[in-house]
């Protein structure tokens, strides 16, 4: 995975399982600091993880 903001390969991969069963990553650039998630290949904003997460 490559940052979409600096172009950097240097990219921490998480894997995660939401309370509701979604399987999604989490990335982080360390060149840029940038903070991603991702959900089968599409961007996930961060306020809609964190809705799921309060809701599970
Ligand atoms: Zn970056």
């Amino acid at each position: 995975m490559q940052c979409p903001v600096c172009s950097a390969d240097d990219v921490i991969e998480i894997h995660h399982v939401l309370p509701d069963d979604t399987e999604v990553t989490f990335f982080s650039c360390h060149k840029c600091e940038e903070k991603w998630w991702n959900e089968d290949g599409e961007r996930l904003p961060l306020e809609e993880v964190l809705r799921r997460v309060r809701v599970g």
